[in-house]
C-alpha cells in the first residue's frame, strides 16, 4: 500500500472495516487517477471526470485505473452513465433525456452522494423512475429505503431469488432473466448470489454486472469469498460474454470501456 494522501485515510480506514483491505490498493489508484478532479473526498464522493466512451490515451490496458471512465456522454435519446464512487463500492447513474435509472444503491448513508450524481447528470431525484438492484448484499442494497424515499416515482427492482432478503419502504418488483426496465436487458447472471441480475444496454453496449464481475487488478469473475455458487457464477461469465459488451460497470472497480468484449472473452475461457 503506498503512502497515499491524507484525504485517503478514511477511505482506507473503511477498507480495512469492511475486511476487504486488498481492495484497497485499487480504490487508491482510481483515487490517485482522479487527483486533478475536484470532488475527490473521501466520504462519498463523487465521479465528476467527464470523458468519453472512446479510447483515450491513458490505461493502454485493463490494469490500469483510466481516470477518463467515470461518466459517459451521449447523444440525444441515447443512455448515458455515470459513476457514483462510494469508496469500495460503486452506483451507478443511467440516464435517458430527463429520466433516470439507479442501479444499486451502495452501503447505508449512500444516498447523497448518489444524490449529486442524480443533480449533475441533469434528472435529479425527481426524475428517478427505477431502481435496480443488482443482488441483495449490503453494500450494493443498502441505501434502498433512503433512496426510494427520495425518489417518490421510481419502482424498485430486486432478483426473484434475492427478493426475501431486502426490507423496503414498498414493495420491490421481482425481475428475472429477460426482463426489461427502463429499455434496458435484465440479464440473470447467478451465482454470486442465487439471485443476482446483470443490466445491459444493448444499444451502446454498455453491462452493469453488479458482482458477478470484478476489476480490482483485473477483470475478473464473482470473488469466491463472497459467492454462492461457484459454477453458476462461472457460467454466468460465460453469458455475460456472449453479450460482448462495449464498456463494462462493475461493483467493485473502475469502469472498463476499451477492449471490454476482448477482456471478457479472455476471462470467460480461462474460469
Ligand atoms: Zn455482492
Amino acid at each position: 500500500m503506498g503512502t497515499g494522501h491524507e484525504r485517503l485515510v478514511g477511505r482506507r480506514r473503511f477498507l480495512v472495516q469492511a475486511g476487504r483491505g486488498a481492495l484497497g490498493i485499487a480504490i487508491l489508484g482510481v483515487a490517485a487517477a482522479c487527483g486533478s478532479s475536484d470532488g475527490d473526498d473521501a466520504a462519498g464522493d463523487t465521479a465528476d471526470n467527464a470523458g468519453t466512451a472512446a479510447p483515450s490515451t491513458a490505461a493502454p490496458d485493463s490494469e490500469a485505473p483510466s481516470s477518463a471512465t467515470q461518466e459517459s456522454s451521449a447523444p440525444a435519446g441515447a443512455l448515458a452513465w455515470s459513476r457514483v464512487n462510494l469508496g469500495f463500492v460503486a452506483a451507478y447513474v443511467l440516464v435517458r433525456g430527463n429520466e433516470a435509472a439507479v442501479v444499486d444503491t451502495g452501503v447505508s448513508g449512500s444516498e447523497d452522494a448518489i444524490g449529486q450524481v442524480l443533480d449533475k447528470a441533469g434528472p435529479g431525484w425527481a426524475g428517478v423512475r427505477h431502481v435496480v438492484l443488482t443482488h441483495k448484499h449490503g453494500d450494493h442494497a443498502g441505501s434502498i429505503s433512503e433512496v426510494l424515499e427520495a425518489a417518490p416515482r421510481a419502482s424498485g427492482y430486486l432478483g426473484t431469488d434475492d427478493l426475501s432478503a431486502v426490507e423496503a419502504p414498498r414493495k420491490l418488483t421481482a425481475i428475472d432473466d429477460g426482463d426489461e426496465v427502463f429499455g434496458l436487458q435484465i440479464v440473470g447472471s447467478p451465482g454470486h448470489t442465487l439471485g443476482h441480475m446483470a443490466v445491459f444496454d444493448a444499444d451502446t453496449g454498455v453491462l452493469l454486472a453488479g458482482d458477478a464481475l470484478g476489476n480490482n487488478g483485473g477483470l475478473s469473475g464473482s470473488n469466491p469469498q463472497f459467492t454462492e455458487d461457484e459454477a453458476k457464477a462461472r457460467a454466468s461469465v460465460a453469458k455475460l460474454a456472449r453479450l460482448q459488451p462495449s464498456t463494462i460497470l462493475v461493483g467493485h472497480g473502475p469502469p472498463i470501456t476499451s477492449g471490454a468484449a476482448a477482456q471478457l472473452d479472455r476471462l470467460a475461457d480461462s474460469l
